[in-house]
């Protein structure tokens, strides 16, 4: 059988760089499940999909295609055979991508795929429900915590270093608005699942981190 590994928490608690981390320690398949909403949600701005219209919505989706390239050094996201993987960490993204998930809709036609791509391979999964809805079977399942100042100094770094015009203010409202979506929508909320191991990482480098969770694996 396969094996999965589910990684959970708010924003930018550096679940994808453990992930990241992780797949590549034990040659598993990295798959990003926000770059998923993040995918969709730029669809929906680039063609004004107005997210209260469910047949506008539906019609969206039929027509959304996203793949995962591997290369080298890191996968791209392919929203309908374009590379997005740049402009889906834009701003203009993270201040729609929380209401675009909350959509069931959109949660149903990613929560699918994201089960198929967890079919037949090892894989290690980032999200925000992969431990309780995606794959609540899930051979090991981690909850990733971070404080919010932490949290907030990683994203302004990560924006800032990529030439983006942010202030720390944005960074942290951003940050707290995806969190209240995301933890209060009617469908699969973000949640702790009740057998995740619990990682805060407010103190820890990366290869502590990595350290801990192969151990979790390892039991
Ligand atoms: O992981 P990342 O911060 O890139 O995710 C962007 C947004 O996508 C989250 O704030 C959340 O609204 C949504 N998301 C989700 N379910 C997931 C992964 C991401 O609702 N499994």
């Amino acid at each position: 059988k396969n094996f999965i590994i589910a990684i959970d928490g708010f924003s930018s608690c550096g679940k994808s760089t453990v992930a990241k981390a992780l797949a590549k320690h034990l040659n598993f398949v990295f798959i990003d499940s926000g770059a998923m909403y993040r995918a969709v949600t730029l669809y929906f701005i680039r063609n004004q999909v107005d997210c209260e219209n469910a047949e506008a919505v539906s019609k969206a989706l039929e027509n959304i295609h996203i793949d995962f390239v591997p290369n080298a050094e890191k996968t791209q996201i392919l929203l309908n055979d374009e590379d997005v993987s740049e402009e889906i960490r834009m701003m203009h993204v993270s201040d729609l991508v929380s209401e675009v998930s909350a959509i069931k809709a959109v949660r149903h036609a990613m929560v699918t795929q994201q089960q198929k791509l967890g079919q037949r391979r090892n894989i290690v999964m980032d999200g925000r429900d992969i431990g309780t809805t995606v794959f609540p079977d899930a051979d090991l399942k981690i909850f990733m915590t971070a404080n919010p100042s932490v949290r907030a100094e990683r994203r302004f770094a990560e924006l800032t270093a990529k030439g983006e015009q942010v202030s720390m203010e944005d960074v942290v409202e951003n940050l707290s608005h995806r969190d209240h979506i995301d933890s209060t929508r009617e469908e699969s909320p973000l949640r702790q699942a009740k057998d995740a191991f619990v990682l805060d990482n407010s103190d820890l480098d990366q290869h502590e981190q990595l350290r801990i969770v192969l151990e979790q694996y390892a039991d």
